[in-house]
């Protein structure tokens, strides 16, 4: 009787085991895909137009004359 019942739990255990390591493939698995997706929305760099950083053209600042810069202190500096 006791026999079966641990049979029963390395069942259990086996198949637990076994469970985690899907869910953890499948996990990875999705990781690795929004990896890829992140990689292809790189954004593209923009050179300041004052000290010459790149920038992420989301970060540049623009003037009017769509010259890019790193910071608005560099916008202004620009002008003077
Ligand atoms: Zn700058």
């Amino acid at each position: 009787m006791i026999v079966r019942l641990l049979f029963f739990i390395l069942v259990f255990a086996i198949g637990w085991i076994i469970y985690r390591q899907f869910a953890k493939a499948i996990m990875a698995k999705s990781k690795s895909v929004k990896k890829q997706d992140d990689k292809s929305h790189e954004e593209a760099m923009v050179k300041c137009a004052t000290c010459g950083t790149f920038v992420p053209t989301s970060h540049a600042v623009y003037d009017h004359n769509q010259t890019p810069f790193c910071c608005v202190e560099h916008k202004l500096e620009h002008k003077s």
